[in-house]
């Protein structure tokens, strides 16, 4: 039988388990350049790892965090991206459609 003082005590950890599960979401959310969409693309997490031989449009100070597409604030770790529907791409990440914002 549940008791009262039983309730009061599983709050919190259901809490911390719901924290906890939030955080790891958010990780998996993040692409994954391995990810055939992302390959296809050529998207890195980070700018400088960009294939510079492969996509001649790359030019350093590109990030996704400066792309019209980048769906956060500059300043933001990471944001949503359209071309990556549901997922996550890196604020310091870049791909092939980069676009310059404004
Ligand atoms: Fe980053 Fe822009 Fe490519 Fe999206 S389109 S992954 S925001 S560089």
């Amino acid at each position: 039988m549940s008791t009262r003082r039983q309730f009061v005590q599983w709050i919190p950890v259901t809490v911390c388990g719901l924290a906890a599960g939030s955080q790891a979401l958010a990780q998996a959310n993040l692409v994954d350049p391995k990810s055939p969409q992302a390959a296809g693309l050529g998207y890195v997490a980070d700018a400088t790892k960009a294939d510079k031989a492969k996509y001649k449009n790359y030019a350093a100070g590109q990030a996704c965090s400066n792309c019209a597409l980048y769906q956060g604030k500059p300043a933001d770790a990471a944001a949503g991206c359209p071309l990556f529907a549901g997922k996550q791409v890196a604020g310091k990440g870049w791909c092939s459609a980069y676009a310059k914002k404004g």
